[in-house]
């Protein structure tokens, strides 16, 4: 993945030291020791265009000049556009289609990038085999990126398209309240074959979002996204810019996966959490939403507490991992 490179090496975000300095701190960790490094193929034609349905997508790709130079007369009418492109962009891109993609019936795609998932989204909108869930911050989506809590799919897909928008600072209790109230409980009824994570963690602590989700919050939530499909999970880097944490949220993404306590909150759902006002609102507005196509956001019934229990606070954590499971039908 190091073949994209921004020109401006020292000072752009897309710089290939992201991939380099992930790669030294997982040996530091020693995390490399403890895993398998599966070669991966690049994707050829037929594999991209089993998503981009026309021929113009990968003739452009194919046609990026090859030398900066030229890449930068061509695309003169947009600033700074190595850092979508580079010489070894198109290298790139088949590269990460072909580490990511397999023909599968049901595949939930969770993309937790501070950034809307609008290119996911769009590929996928008519579509009810892939679940694709977003959580972004709602003031940073793309122009014209359909990234609201409305844009829920259409035609086979409707239903299948969630978005979960947060508010300008958000940080893990706002992201694991998204992840336990909506998330879990669609993604255990669709009962995906494999999980594929759209990894930003450009929403981590100094990062270009201005949010607060820690290494261990990351953590948390590729954690609890392991008692999905069996553990079957590929996580697939997409944002992250500040090189001192980036490294840091991979590592306890990974080590999360291996299962070291101290790279997660494993009493997660044990303790009490302050979400933010407009993260419980958000919720309830998608649970009302979403309720016509999963019948898994089932009030559980008033009635006299427990004896020796607490009520629980309104809008607190706790309890059910998956937040709010309700009975469970075919459909
Ligand atoms: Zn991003």
């Amino acid at each position: 993945m190091k073949w994209h490179q921004d020109g401006d090496k020292d000072h752009s975000a897309e710089t290939a030291s992201r991939i380099s300095e992930i790669m030294k701190k997982l040996d530091e960790d020693g995390v490399l020791d403890r895993i398998a490094r599966e070669p991966f193929v690049m994707a050829n034609r037929r594999l991209v265009l089993a998503v981009h349905h026309n021929l113009d997508y990968l003739a452009f790709v194919n046609s990026l000049p090859k030398s900066q130079k030229e890449l930068e007369l061509k695309f003169s009418q947009f600033a700074g556009i190595s850092l979508f492109s580079s010489k070894g962009t198109p290298q790139a891109v088949f590269a990460a289609a072909g580490a990511v993609i397999r023909r599968l019936k049901r595949i939930l795609v969770v993309d937790f990038d501070v950034h809307h998932g609008n290119g996911t989204q769009e590929i996928f909108y008519d579509n009810k085999h892939v679940l694709f869930f977003s959580s972004h911050c709602g003031d940073l989506t793309y122009p014209k990126s359909n990234s609201k809590a409305s844009h829920i799919g259409e035609g086979a897909g409707e239903g299948y398209n969630i978005n979960f928008p947060l508010a300008e600072g958000f940080n893990e209790d706002d992201l694991l309240y998204a992840v336990n109230k909506i998330l879990l409980p669609v993604a255990t009824k669709f009962d995906p074959e494999v999980v594929l994570v759209s990894a930003g963690f450009d929403a981590g602590i100094d990062d270009m979002g201005g949010c607060n989700v820690s290494s261990k919050g990351f953590g948390t939530v590729v954690r609890k996204l392991l008692c999905l499909a069996g553990g079957k999970m590929v996580l697939a880097l997409e944002g992250g810019y500040n090189l001192k944490h980036l490294p840091t949220h991979v590592s306890h993404s990974i080590r999360a996966i291996l299962g070291d306590e101290d790279a997660f909150f494993p009493d997660y759902d044990q303790t009490d959490h302050r979400p933010s006002e407009s993260t419980i609102s958000m919720a309830d507005n998608l649970q009302l939403k979403l309720s016509p196509y999963w019948d898994v956001f089932v009030e559980k019934p008033p009635g006299p507490t427990p004896e020796g229990e607490t009520p629980p606070r309104p809008g607190a954590v706790g309890g059910d991992p998956s937040g709010a499971l309700g009975s469970h039908s075919s459909s």
